[in-house]
């Protein structure tokens, strides 16, 4: 579902990204761990072009987000169809990015009413259903101030879910909150894979790593050091630098 493919990116000469190649199956729920700095927002960021590559190819599905194939070669495509693709992927920030201005739930119908992928009536419909799975039915009217972080963090992820999106991606979606609410985010997102959602975390929670993912990637500075089973990778890592890593978080 998800292919990136010998993808490398430099930011000022200074590679984060290095010949980085990443499957993911429809369903598969893959956990992305990483020292700061070790290129997990980026690698993110590349998968949904908001960061183009220097090298390298991502494709949803057989198509890419940010290009076009013309025999063999790939051209940059115009910011609309961009944006059009980009649909096909949806994103949890670790710092919530709602629209403060708007409520929880025309947070979620924003999109899908601008994209005229619904009418207004049918968007609110499926706004109040995405609300009840997240657990916030009674809170629509709710503008983010007068939600807790989790609660704002659900709501993002209902927002995410309201394009129906092929593939999730998580970065970090817990460290901005207090620890008593990281539970409840969880818990969403534990639902999510269990009904077979496509889920890409990058996640510090390593419990939370173990217990959901189908496959760990360890990323150091910006090269897959090695990925397998939470099993494998957690329980008896391989890599000297993923056995440094796990001692500091664990
Ligand atoms: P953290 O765990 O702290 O979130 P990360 O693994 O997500 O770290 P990235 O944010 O992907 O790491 O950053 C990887 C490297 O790229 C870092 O050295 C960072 O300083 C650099 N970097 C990221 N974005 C940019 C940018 N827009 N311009 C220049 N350098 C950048
Ligand atoms: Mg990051």
């Amino acid at each position: 579902l998800v292919e990136v493919s010998g993808v490398s990116k430099s930011y000022g000469g200074i590679e984060v990204l290095h010949n980085v190649t990443l499957t993911v199956q429809p369903g598969e729920v893959v956990a992305l761990l990483g020292p700061s700095g070790s290129g997990k927002s980026t690698l993110l960021r590349t998968i949904n072009h908001l960061e183009s590559v220097d090298r390298g190819t991502v494709t949803i599905d057989g198509t890419y987000i940010g290009y076009e194939r013309r025999g063999d070669r790939l051209y940059e495509l115009h910011e609309r169809e961009v944006l059009r693709r980009r649909t096909q992927i949806g994103m949890v920030f670790q710092n919530f990015n709602l629209f403060p201005h708007l409520t929880a739930i025309e947070n979620i119908i924003e999109a899908p009413v601008a994209l005229k992928r619904a009418t207004r009536a049918e968007a609110i419909e499926q706004a109040k259903t995405l609300l009840s799975r997240v657990g916030l039915a009674d809170k629509a009217g709710h503008y983010p101030r007068q939600l807790s972080g989790g609660q704002q963090q659900r709501v993002a992820i209902a927002r995410a879910l309201a394009l129906k999106p092929k593939v999730l991606l998580f970065d970090e979606p817990t460290s901005a909150l207090d620890p008593e609410l990281v539970g409840e985010v969880l818990d969403v997102i534990r639902d999510l894979a269990r009904v077979g959602t496509t889920l890409i975390i990058v996640t510090h929670e390593i419990g939370f790593a173990r217990e959901v993912a189908n496959r760990v990637v360890f990323l150091d500075k910006g090269h897959v050091l090695e990925q397998g089973t939470p099993g494998q990778v957690l329980g008896t890592p391989s890599h000297p630098r993923t056995q440094e890593f796990l001692r500091k978080v664990l």
